[in-house]
């Protein structure tokens, strides 16, 4: 795993290539590769199974996930840069007469800034995935604007919404809320701007910034570094600093992402303990994602071990139906005990967000299927639900309990963490659909796009109505044949009839479920796969109550409908989980352990089924998580027979 291959630094020159194709500028050949991981200023330490696709080379096709990209497209648009920017200019004492924003944008706030972090972030990946010129001018104004505020600001090279003295306060552990937490993410807006948007004065301004974060760790020593960050939501300033190093090969930026490591949470972690009993969720999943980082930087077997065991056990200990973690923004149990965990606070969003983060790295670094089914699992029924058809509004928490419904922010009123997320996930979408290593493809999600592989001369065109479809269809142009290794992903969730063809002929083989089908041929112009992936029903029980259990078919978490909110628009906006009662709900009391046997399809609905004689007092009707708004509704259903 960890020596250098020559074929994967001649790989590296292909995707040099493949930049210098793609790119008008200097800058921009540069940034295009660093987001591939590595950059000609380093040398790759550990080989990867799979590496992901530059966002500019995807694009999405007519269907749900377009749309909510659309969507947040037309948010994006509407944010009034001058109040984005107004507690960063009054903070440099620069003149602004904009109205503040509000949620944790007001100017009381300690949080304050990070909104512009995201919004940069949102607006590059927005650009990266759309081309949409719009956006990245808006943003390169605000990174003007920010180096006006970071000059004002002093030689120092700070730059933030509050002033420096909230860091003199972390430092000595005297209460403030969490500037490293929005350091990180401004950091992260900057280095965004330059690896998708090629903006060399964004990571000048992170330059100076990081200097600026060194010139302060560097006066504490290590037993101090380590106590400022106990139970301190510092985000992930390891990863951001370790891909400041990786786009500009200055050790001094990994050097301090490094003491950015939380000795005491990774140290159980590497011996395989679960201790993150009581760990915040969404600021400790950032540090993770350092952490996998760090493994890419280093190749230290230690920083694999505390990445995988952590995902394991966030998955397998810690996780809903839907892929989401967390409750009331912390672990609260020990592994396993999840029954408990049902709440209108539980599956924050934002955490999902960072999960899928982590996932992307530790599926290349394997090409493991269960990481890709992960990935499906917790974008469909974690990340697209979260967005509001109707206005483009977005989540925060996830109500887990049952008989709540969705609440959703408000357009200039609800700047919390996971608006800031919020705005990022649906500008990437086109993110982890395909991956490629040498002479391999791997098609991991059924999501229509399309794409440009311009290295090997092929485009990919994935035709697809899924999931309401249960097949993808994939075209091939190619400009002469090209012999590939297609992988395919047959996910867990398949049913028994699944099958391939090729130009129209049925292939004898498939893989088995949780495993990527390998088709390897010269590939022609004009070749076309269809892929049939039937869904079946069945359950997602609580890892620590059997009785207690999510519906799904497919990928899908089904949730019933139980009744449209007849709530004032104040419970429903600017709130970031229900505070009315529940309602009522209905137990199920199946009359057989053949789920088909009483969860049946509706006519003419695709995705809608209906229980029949298990819902006591009534049957419910059924219908995917992600198309289930204005309606109460139940995710986890008590299964128990009347005799009981
Ligand atoms: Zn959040």
């Amino acid at each position: 795993m960890m020596k250098k291959s020559k074929s994967f630094i001649i790989f590296l020159f292909l995707i040099a290539s493949l930049g210098i194709m793609a790119c008008q500028t200097e800058r921009e050949q540069a940034a295009v590769k660093e987001v591939l991981f590595f950059t000609d200023e380093i040398e790759p330490v550990i080989e990867v199974e799979a590496e992901p696709f530059n966002l500019k080379q995807v694009r999405l096709l007519e269907g749900p996930f377009k749309e909510a990209m659309e969507r947040d497209a037309r948010y994006l648009k509407g944010l009034e840069p001058d109040r984005l920017l107004h507690n960063f200019r009054v903070n440099a004492g620069l003149p602004s007469a904009a109205e503040p924003l509000g949620g944790w944008e007001k100017p009381d706030v300690e949080l304050r800034g990070h909104t512009v972090g995201h919004f940069l972030s949102a607006c590059a990946l927005m650009y990266a995935s759309t081309g949409d010129e719009e956006l990245k001018t808006k943003a390169d104004r605000i990174v003007v604007e920010l180096a006006k505020c970071q000059n004002a600001l002093g030689p120092s090279g700070y730059l933030s919404a509050f002033p420096e003295e909230f860091i003199d306060r972390v430092e000595a552990r005297e209460r403030v809320w969490a500037p490293y937490y929005t350091l990180h993410k401004i950091l992260a807006g900057l280095l965004d701007m330059y690896i998708h948007c090629g903006n060399g004065q964004a990571l000048d301004v992170a330059g100076k910034m990081a200097a600026c974060v060194k010139m302060r760790s560097d006066r504490l020593d290590q037993e101090h570094m380590q106590r400022m960050l106990d139970k301190t939501e510092q985000g992930g300033m390891n990863d951001v600093l370790s891909n400041l190093y990786a786009a500009t090969g200055k050790t001094e930026y990994f050097e301090l992402a490094r003491r950015f490591d939380q000795k005491s949470y990774t140290e159980p972690l590497a011996n395989y303990r679960d201790e993150l009993k009581g760990l915040h969720v969404n600021s400790f999943i950032p540090n993770m994602i350092g952490t996998a980082r760090e493994f890419e930087l280093t190749g230290d077997p230690v920083l694999h071990r505390i990445a995988t065991f952590f995902w394991d056990q966030v998955i397998r200990a810690r996780s809903y139906a839907t892929g989401g973690t967390s409750n009331d923004e912390a672990w609260r149990t020990e592994p396993y005990k999840m029954a408990s965990e049902l709440g209108p606070y539980s599956h924050e969003s934002c955490c999902t967000y960072n999960m899928l983060k982590l996932t992307r790295h530790l599926f290349s670094w394997s090409a493991d299927c269960r990481y890709a089914d992960y990935y499906e699992r917790a974008l469909i029924n974690g990340i697209l639900p979260t967005q509001n058809p109707e206005d483009g509004m977005m989540m925060y928490y996830v109500p887990m309990a049952s008989g709540l419904f969705k609440t959703f922010m408000t357009p200039r009123n609800s700047f919390w963490c996971c608006t800031g997320t919020g705005i990022e996930n649906h500008a990437k979408y086109g993110d982890s659909i395909y991956f490629h290593h040498d002479d391999s493809l791997y098609v991991n999600l059924f999501l229509a796009s399309e794409l440009t592989w311009g290295e090997k001369g092929v485009r990919i065109r994935q035709e697809t109505k899924f999931p309401e479809h249960e097949k993808t269809s994939l075209f091939l142009n190619v400009n002469r044949p090209v012999e590939l290794a297609l992988y395919i992903r047959i996910p867990y969730w398949v049913g028994k009839q699944g099958y391939v063809e090729i130009n129209g002929l049925k292939l004898e083989t498939y893989s088995s479920p949780g495993s990527f089908l390998r088709l390897e041929r010269k590939w022609k112009n004009g070749d076309r796969i269809d892929v049939y992936l039937p869904m079946k029903l069945h359950l997602h029980p609580m890892p620590d109550d059997p009785n207690l259990a999510a519906i799904m078919y497919g990928p899908l978490v089904l949730a019933g409908q139980l009744g449209a909110v007849e709530l004032p628009r104040e419970e429903v906006y600017g709130k970031y989980g229900p505070t009315a009662d529940p309602a009522a709900v209905p137990y199920l009391s199946p009359p057989s352990d053949e789920l088909d046997s009483w969860i049946k399809p509706v006519d003419g609905e695709p995705l809608t089924f209906r229980t029949e004689g298990a819902g006591n007092p009534e049957d419910v009707i059924l219908v995917p998580f992600y198309k289930l708004f204005g309606q109460r509704y139940a995710i986890y259903w008590e299964f128990r027979q009347d005799s009981e």
